[in-house]
Order: C-alpha cells, then structure tokens, then sequence
C-alpha cells in the first residue's frame, strides 16, 4: 500500500464537445446507468421546504415535479463532490442567514451552479428529443452555448481542484428580508440566456449572474452594500430585477485558460481574459426595458407598467425614495 494520497484527477471536462447530456455523468463525463442520478434540487430542499410535488416548468411547456428533476451523476462524483457540498449547505440553512453568509462564496457559486446547470442539462435533454421540438432551442444559439461552455469551464470547480487566480467567476449577492413581512419560504426562479439563477431559502434570497467575473456586483456594489438591511420582498424583487436586467447587459464573455500543469500538481490555476478594449462590458441600461424588468419581478404585486414608468428619467423604486436615500418599507402598500 502506498502512504500517500492518490493526487487529485486534474483532466478537465468539455461536455458540449459530444453533447453527452444523456447517460453521461453530469460531472466527469463517465457513462452511467439509468439509476446513477442526483436531484437538482436536493432531497434536504424538497423535505425542508415540502416542494417534492411542486410542479416546474420546462421550456418545451412539459411539466414535472421537483422530484423528479435529476440528471445522471455516476457514484463517485455523487458521494465525493455532491453530496458533501449539498450537507454543508444545509447545515448552513438549518442554522439560518449568518451561517450561509459565512459560507465561502466559491461554495455558494458551486451549490446555485449545480442547480443551474441541472435545469439546463434537463432542457438540453429535451432538446435533443426527436419528438420535442421548442421553440427557441438553446443549443442552436451560439452565444448560448459559447456562454454555456465558458460556465462549465468554470463550475468543473466541483469535481476538479481549481484555482481562480484573481477574479471570482460569478456575481453572487445574498439579501435578507424582513420576516414579519414576508410569508414565503421558498422560492426559486431562473432566466436561462442571461446565466442568472435565483433561490430563496426562509429570510435568504441568494442571486447568482454566472459568468460575468464578478462585474456586475461590482457595477451594482453601492446598491449591493445599501440593501444589506432586512428588506421586504418587493424591495427583494426590484433588487433581482437590477440583477437580472444587469446580466441582460452583459456585453462580453470571459475566456478561461487552465495553466499548464506539472507532475504532482494538485491544483488547476486557471487565468482569465476579457475582451474591454473592442467592446462595451456593458450594454447602455434603459429604463424602458429595465422597467419590464420590473413589471416582471413585482408580478405578484400587480403594479402596472404605467404606475412603474410614471416618471421615465426615474422608474418605480422601493429600494430608494425621491432623494435617492435608502427606503424603509414597515408595509406594502405603504
Ligand atoms: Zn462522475
């Protein structure tokens, strides 16, 4: 028997090479059997939140149940990288919004990513049903999939040891509400093209904009920081409508480069460029669309486009009032 540990597998995966969603391990590739599955919303979710039986639906309009949402995941890979990543997050949520807050925010990236890729994976599946035909296949638009392969080149970071040197690969940003206005556990909602990915665990809201390098927190850090308060959740709403609009800016796709490894490496360093010299990072924000945006996110509010558009210079806010100052909501309506 050898002393030391086995070093770490550090070959990278390129799944949309082959497209081998089907019987494939989500993970590393290896061919699994039909039984070698995980849950994108993990069990610990479906039991604490009662959500097993809620019905999602896919883009091809089918309807399933939560439960039943799984992709193939081949054994080792569930029990060396899912399922400890799944336990510590639901350590963190069973102890409440300061112990996820003090969860690494690689973890947190890896934990939303998984969740955003398995839906993807689900409807990428569909896709490539010969009996299903949608209407805006994914895997047909190239900056789809260019963006797709660049946050899988990224969230590998779960199976293989890597470094990012200098820049996070996401935005993620986590919010609390108030709970004596809000009434809704669990939430979750996601907006495929533009990589953002939105789940509520009790008082936490967690938002993720994948692949953007962090720019978008950092393009948002003043209100980010201003709406670090309990909030309630129509303020939570206006928030993700900023992040979501945001990430529909986004301009540019980083690329990743792996540095070349040595023997005994136990680690991949991966580097990162963005192209900001021939182009905008952003796209310039109007508030016409930014205000559908909203009229989106405050659905269960019903307030009309016209109400939130009322002044064009300046849309509906229950982040700020008229002076711009931070805004304290005791109810809604006020
Ligand atoms: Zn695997």
């Amino acid at each position: 028997m050898s002393a030391s540990a086995a070093a770490p597998d550090l070959t990278l995966y390129y799944p949309f090479e082959d497209k081998h969603f089907a019987d494939h391990c989500f993970l590393c590739g290896t061919p699994t059997a039909p039984a070698e599955t995980v849950l994108v919303f993990d069990q610990w979710l479906l039991e604490r939140y009662n959500w097993a039986a809620q019905q999602i639906q896919l883009l091809d309009q089918s309807v399933q149940t939560y439960q039943n949402l799984r992709i193939p995941c081949c054994p080792g890979c569930r029990t060396r990288y899912v399922a400890p990543l799944e336990a510590q997050v639901a350590t963190a949520a069973a102890a409440g919004p300061a112990s996820l807050r003090a969860l690494d925010e690689k973890t947190l990236f890896l934990w939303l990513g998984k969740m955003f890729y398995g839906i993807l994976v689900l409807e990428l599946l569909n896709e490539l049903n010969p009996l299903i035909k949608p209407q805006y296949p994914l895997s047909e638009n190239g900056q789809m999939l260019r963006r797709l392969q660049a946050f899988f080149q990224t969230f590998q970071a779960l199976r293989v040891p890597i470094v990012f040197e200098d820049f996070v690969p996401a935005s993620i940003f986590l919010l609390e509400t108030d709970p004596r206005q809000d009434p809704i556990p669990f939430e979750y909602d996601d907006d495929l093209t533009t990589m953002t990915f939105s789940i509520k665990l009790d008082q936490t809201v967690l938002i993720a904009s994948f692949i953007d390098n962090g720019m978008l927190r950092q393009a948002m850090r003043r209100v980010y920081e201003a709406a670090q308060r309990p909030l309630h959740p129509v303020q939570v709403a206006e928030f993700k409508a900023r992040v979501y609009y945001g990430a529909h800016l986004l301009n540019v796709v980083p690329d990743y480069f792996p540095r070349p490894g040595q023997p005994g490496d136990e680690h991949l360093v991966y580097d990162t460029l963005i192209d900001d010299i021939t182009r905008e990072i952003f796209n310039p924000w109007e508030n016409a669309a930014y205000g559908q945006s909203l009229q989106e996110m405050w659905k269960r509010w019903q307030i009309p486009y016209t109400e939130i558009m009322r002044n064009p210079a300046q849309p509906l806010s229950y982040l700020y009032d008229a002076q711009g100052d931070p805004l304290t909501l005791e109810s809604f309506p006020a």
